[in-house]
């Protein structure tokens, strides 16, 4: 199954701080859970992707958070700088590699602006999280693509096997 996996999990130093958040060398997940990272990626046809690089934001960067989460959206940067549009392009330019290759699920790294499915920050840069999406993940499944974080590999593996 083709599989849209955020790069940052995948080991590229893509985040704004110019690291990563490999699942396969992070102490916070067991031996199992990397183990069943390994599988979906031997089994499948993975597409890294980094929707805010993409965006043409550079590495590092400042970090940001979703200001405003009703259309129009705004997200700012700690410094107060607009960097909606770099949002909102990194989150077509996902949308179109899935259409383009016929992608239907997706592996994203939770509470992200961009990547994360269930929570993320809440605009006020005070490490709160809150029930919400990031720009990304929302426009996918808006577009019926399934959104899974790193957090829920079970059901991932799951859901190609009902899906192969
Ligand atoms: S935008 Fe997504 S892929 Fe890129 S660094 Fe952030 S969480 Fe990772």
């Amino acid at each position: 199954m083709k599989i849209l996996i955020s790069s940052c999990l995948l080991g590229e130093d893509v985040r704004y701080d110019g690291n990563n958040s490999s699942i396969a060398l992070n102490s916070k997940f067991s031996f199992s859970q990397k183990e069943l990272f390994m599988d979906i990626l031997c089994d499948n046809d993975i597409y890294s992707f980094c929707p805010e690089v993409s965006g043409g934001l550079s590495i590092p960067r400042i970090p940001a958070e979703i200001v405003k989460r009703d259309k129009p959206f705004i997200v700012q940067n700690q410094n107060g700088e607009d960097v909606t549009i770099n949002f909102l392009l990194g989150a077509k330019k996902a949308l179109d590699l899935c259409k383009e290759e016929n992608i239907k699920v997706a592996l994203l790294k939770a509470n992200s602006p961009s990547c994360g499915n269930i929570k993320i920050y809440d605009g006020t840069f005070s490490n709160t999280l809150i029930d919400s999406q990031g720009l990304t993940a929302k426009l996918l499944k808006e577009n019926e693509i399934e959104i899974f974080n790193e957090d829920q590999l079970q059901e991932l593996v799951k859901y190609i096997k009902t899906n192969s």
